[in-house]
């Protein structure tokens, strides 16, 4: 009995020396930035010195100081004295698991197994993280693939972005997001894992807890049609209000925000009515839907880089669409920006999002310029990836801004972007949770 305390203690003792050494000398780290956006919404620092400890900011001091002014012997210093740092960007709405479009994408549903789809998805956070995202929301999963990889790069075992994970989206048999529709109905057991389906409230409480169960940070639901899925019954309503107020009620028993996919006004007014947190294309957004917005303050996700994805498969492969999806994406490249140009007078919270997946993975910023283009100033675009979008996943504390406490998650360009937005699509050095993830 003696023994074994005194063998415990010494345990401790050595774990309690090995965190206080590394939290005093190596992990201490000191970045100097040319100029400094620590609070995006707010006008930028000039030089500036960030004092980061283990994986946090610990000080934001102006000027180039040194080890010394911070009391330290010795620290590793990370030279950004030619650039324009600013917090790492934040991708509100990200598929993961592929980049594939059309009928490829229709052809590897048959053909990929999961294991091939989670390579696939390191890779894809890999070139995310490249591109200055430190943080993003997957919205739409299968068989967990995104919550393992969530896992695994929280675990240090992969490189990529911190990941707030819907699991699978939730929709209505039939719905947009029913992985059967479209193809023969012998492969339809197979092809739906009986993960994400519901009908009548009973059904979509149960949805929602297993999402829940299966390790969900936030739950996803498709309210209307989508402009990707293989059928020709429109953008409006799909969920009867029962359903998606039951999915809403049963995700706020779990604490869980809730992001709605919808296009069509009906969709997308239900939901607010219902008090979900985002809107999520929100392709055609009526006078009651500003409204809404602006009473709920629920937040809008415009992803408008999906023109890009249509736009580029389509210049490569002119049926890389067919039928009802090819017209559905003729629509909505022309309708593009039309909600944005609406809502930013209106005052509604705009988070960034861009549907990367549909968009090709590593191209996020390409948003930014389209955000401006359709009515955004740079500084509002730089805040929807920053302050905005880290208030929507509920993570104010830890990012967003570059503030004693929060991770030090920052990027680095040359040039300033709130001069010309598109120097966000160079980003030069990735810098989270303070360890150089790019260079
Ligand atoms: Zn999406």
């Amino acid at each position: 009995m003696t023994l074994r305390i005194v063998f415990l203690s010494i345990v401790m003792c050595i774990a309690a020396a090995g965190a206080a050494s590394a939290d005093a000398g190596a992990s201490a780290r000191i970045i100097h930035a040319g100029q400094l956006l620590d609070r995006p919404g707010q006008a930028p620092r000039g030089a500036s010195t960030i004092l980061v400890r283990g994986e946090r900011i610990a000080e934001v001091r102006d000027g180039h100081l040194d080890a010394a002014a911070f009391g330290l012997a010795d620290a590793e210093v990370i030279d950004l004295r030619d650039h324009f740092v600013l917090p790492g960007l934040i991708d509100s709405h990200v598929h993961l698991t592929s980049d594939l479009g059309g009928v490829a994408a229709q052809i590897a549903a048959v053909t990929r197994s999961q294991s091939d789809v989670a390579y696939e998805a390191a890779l894809n956070a890999r070139k995310t993280l490249d591109a200055g995202f430190t943080t993003v929301r997957n919205l739409g999963d299968s068989d967990g693939v995104i919550r393992a990889l969530r896992d695994a790069i929280n675990a240090g075992k992969v490189a990529g972005p911190r990941i707030l994970t819907s699991n699978t989206s939730i929709s209505a048999t039939t719905g947009h997001a029913d992985p059967t529709l479209g193809y023969r109905p012998e492969l339809h057991e197979a092809l739906d894992r009986g993960e994400n389906l519901c009908d009548g409230v009973e059904s979509c409480r149960r949805a929602v807890r297993r999402q829940v169960a299966q390790g969900a940070d936030l739950i996803k639901i498709t309210i209307t049609g989508g402009v990707n899925s293989r059928i020709g019954s429109g953008l409006g309503v799909q969920m009867f209000e029962d359903e998606a107020r039951a999915i809403v009620e049963t995700a706020k028993l779990y604490d869980k925000k809730v992001a709605v996919h919808a296009h069509g006004a009906d969709g997308i007014n239900l939901a607010l009515k219902l008090g979900v947190d985002s809107i999520e294309h929100g392709t055609l957004l009526d006078d009651a839907s500003l409204r809404l917005f602006r009473e709920t303050g629920a937040y809008y996700v415009p992803t408008l880089s999906t023109v890009n994805g249509y736009i580029g498969r389509l210049e490569a492969n002119p049926e890389a669409y067919t039928g009802e999806v090819l017209a559905k994406i003729r629509w909505r490249i022309g309708i593009t920006g039309k909600s944005l140009q609406r809502a930013v007078p209106a005052g509604v919270k705009i988070a960034f999002g861009t549907d990367a997946g549909v968009s090709l993975h590593g191209r996020n910023a390409d948003e930014f310029e389209l955000m401006v283009k359709h009515g955004m100033t740079p500084v509002q675009a730089v805040v929807a990836a920053t302050v905005n979008a880290a208030d929507l996943l509920g993570m104010s504390a830890d990012i967003g801004t570059l503030e004693p406490g929060k991770y030090a998650d920052l990027v680095a360009v040359r040039g300033d972007p709130l001069a010309d937005v598109t120097v966000l699509k160079a980003v030069e050095h990735v810098i989270k949770g303070g360890v150089v993830v790019r260079q």
